[in-house]
């Protein structure tokens, strides 16, 4: 894989890709070189009071009037080659939003809405692909040919990088190891409606129903960090508990695929190396000898917020063999 060392400076403002990651609550835009050097980046309120439509060409108009008109270029230019944009249930290949309880839609033809208010090529992909995809581009999976990104946040997304590919799934409805079933003493119902799933116990809601559960308190998980680091006992209880959690749902993935390594991204991911080192030690404890001591627990490089318009960007560049 090639590393480029661009200064700003030095930079050439054209083969331009615009990243753009649709969240339940902020929407962000990121405007990049085919180097990967991240030239503007804004984040805009996701607004589920007007029609997606209309959500679209405010975004375009957004983007134009905060990250484009600065530049001097116009939406449309040959500068820009293309849009590449992560949203949940995105799907790749259809080009569809079928439904995302998160952003309230249902049956949004994204990719047809970015190609015309953006007036370029445009891709569309489930987030946490995206997040993978850029990691393995531009951060801490760059050096791995087989990892699964994981992002714990609001809910918990995977993103499967195998044979340095991303691999999504028959009509992109694989990766999806938020879901996999874990063995528990406490039944909980997931937000798909499932039970026993990953995301019910390691989401941040998750995550923070378990501190309850254990310690009695409604702590953040920062609070949840800072007294771990202080040998609090609470605190090492549900962490071992966490990590117990995420060990069993990893062990399940990656007896199947074989991966390098799990690179943790998300809000969660803030617990960082004392988490990692958890999780890893718990890993090779419950996995297949054969397995013992291949597969790393680390934290994503690209900032935890950026990770998918990154991944936007790299798509973009892949599908016009830029990359
Ligand atoms: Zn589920």
């Amino acid at each position: 894989m090639k590393i480029f060392h661009d200064s700003f400076l030095s930079m050439k403002i054209d083969n331009l890709a615009l990243g753009i990651d649709i969240g339940g609550t902020n929407t962000k835009i990121g405007l990049f070189n085919q180097t990967g050097s991240l030239i503007e980046f804004r984040t805009i309120p996701t607004n589920k009071a007007i029609s997606p439509e209309n959500f679209i060409q405010q975004v375009a108009y957004f983007s134009q009037s905060e990250i484009l008109d600065p530049l001097d270029i116009r939406l449309g230019d040959q500068k820009i080659i293309g849009i590449g944009a992560g949203a949940p249930m995105a799907n790749y290949f259809t080009g569809v939003i079928d439904h995302a309880p998160n952003l309230g839609w249902s049956q949004v033809e994204l990719k047809r809405l970015l190609n015309f208010y953006f007036k370029c090529p445009a891709v569309i992909e489930n987030d946490a692909n995206l997040a993978a995809l850029g990691e393995h581009q531009w951060g801490a999976g760059k050096d791995l040919s087989d990892f699964i990104l994981v992002t714990l946040g609001t809910g918990v997304g995977t993103g499967l990088i195998l044979n340095n590919r991303l691999y999504r799934g028959h009509m992109a409805l694989g990766a999806e190891g938020g879901h996999v079933l874990i063995p528990h003493s406490k039944k909980r119902i997931c937000s798909c409606g499932g039970e026993y799933h990953l995301e019910s116990y390691l989401s941040a809601k998750g995550i923070k129903q378990t501190i309850k559960e254990m310690t009695g308190e409604d702590l953040t998980i920062e609070d949840l960090g800072a007294r771990y680091i202080e040998n609090n006992a609470a605190a090492i209880a549900v962490m071992n508990q966490i990590s117990e959690e995420l060990a069993l749902g990893f062990v399940s993935m990656a007896v199947l695929l074989g991966p390098q390594a799990f690179i943790i991204g998300g809000g969660v991911s803030k617990l960082g190396l004392a988490l990692n080192q958890l999780v890893e030690k718990r890993i090779n404890e419950l996995i297949h000898f054969s397995l013992v001591g291949k597969i790393k627990v680390i934290t994503a490089s690209l900032s935890s917020d950026k990770g998918a318009i990154y991944g936007g960007a790299a798509q973009v560049l892949i599908e016009q063999n830029r990359l």
